[in-house]
């Protein structure tokens, strides 16, 4: 029993130095990355329901590291935004996301969508200078481009934050509320703010076709969205069945793994391709 005891201690003891140590590895792993360019984007097809055409991509971040392996953009991305390289990594997703999606429109006319943590808010100058530099060096137009943000940007009512959106929206950047109903929404913002399009978080499509509560508060969000000229994408379409419902229910866009995973630039290309051939 006493061993026992003490294994357990020191098991206990050694998980907790890992934990430490993982972070700080990933620390310097992950400046390491950027420097040499470890950082990629990978492209997620977004459907419109009604055509099956693609008409947009979601860009998100991948980070294979040499020693560590496959690391979870939401592992390295709460990390950045602790450490601040999250406003590097938003400079890397900014100028790849555009310049791929500049380089598709003579493919097709599709939108690109970009994540933008609250954190990367903080710097509202910063933010909007990198965006604009993103769109002058590639060409993009500001009409491709469509913003994803969380529930929680809009939480504090920052005034830079509206502004800039406004701005933003302005020049006819998209905007999207992302991981909706996720957070501790208010509901109200969504007349204060112009936001064009709503995605409904992953997690109330997960078992939709046993879960008859989930299936109402998705019937709900897209009848609520549609009422305030709000469209709306579902996101973590996983099956023929979800996809069905979703268009007979009024939803406008699917993105999931029914239709594909997110794919490297190169691959994504040659999706695109395809799928505009008569
Ligand atoms: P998110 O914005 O909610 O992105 C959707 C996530 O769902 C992605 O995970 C995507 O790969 C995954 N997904 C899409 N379709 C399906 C499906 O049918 N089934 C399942 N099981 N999963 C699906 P990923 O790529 O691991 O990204 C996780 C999160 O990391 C993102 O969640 C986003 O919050 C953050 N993220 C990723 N890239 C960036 C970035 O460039 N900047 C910022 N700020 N955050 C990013
Ligand atoms: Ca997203
Ligand atoms: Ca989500
Ligand atoms: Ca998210």
């Amino acid at each position: 029993v006493k061993q026992d005891g003490r294994n357990a201690y020191r098991f206990y003891d050694i998980s907790m130095t890992t934990d430490v140590q993982r972070t700080m590895d990933l620390d310097s792993r992950l400046r390491q990355a950027i420097k040499n360019n470890r950082i990629e984007m990978y492209y997620q097809p977004i459907l419109d329901l009604e055509t099956k055409q693609i008409v947009g991509a979601e860009a998100l971040m991948r980070w294979e590291d040499e020693k560590l392996g496959f690391i979870p953009p939401d592992e390295f991305i709460l990390l950045a935004e602790k450490n601040g390289l999250i406003h590097r990594l938003g400079e890397i997703a900014i100028s790849q996301a555009c310049y791929h999606a500049a380089h598709w429109q003579s493919i097709a006319p599709i939108k690109i969508s970009i994540n933008f943590s609250s954190v990367q808010f903080r710097y509202c100058d910063t933010l909007l200078a990198q965006i604009k530099k993103g769109l002058k060096s590639s060409g993009l137009a500001a009409n491709k481009l469509d913003i994803e943000v969380t529930e929680s940007l809009l939480f504090n009512h920052n005034d830079e934050v509206v502004s800039l959106l406004e701005d933003l929206r302005r020049q006819g950047v998209e905007l999207t509320i992302d991981d909706f109903g996720t957070g501790y929404s208010a509901l109200s913002y969504l007349q204060k703010f112009p936001f064009d399009k709503l995605k409904i978080d992953r997690s109330f499509l997960i078992d939709i076709d046993q879960n008859a509560s989930n299936r109402e508060l998705v019937s709900a969000i897209i009848a609520m969205a549609k009422a305030l000229n709000i469209r709306i994408v579902a996101e973590g379409v996983e099956t023929k069945w979800h996809t069905e419902y979703l268009l007979q229910r009024g939803c406008d866009y699917g993105q999931g793994y029914y239709f594909s995973k997110p794919l490297p630039a190169d691959e994504f290309e040659v999706l695109l391709t395809h799928s505009r051939m008569p």
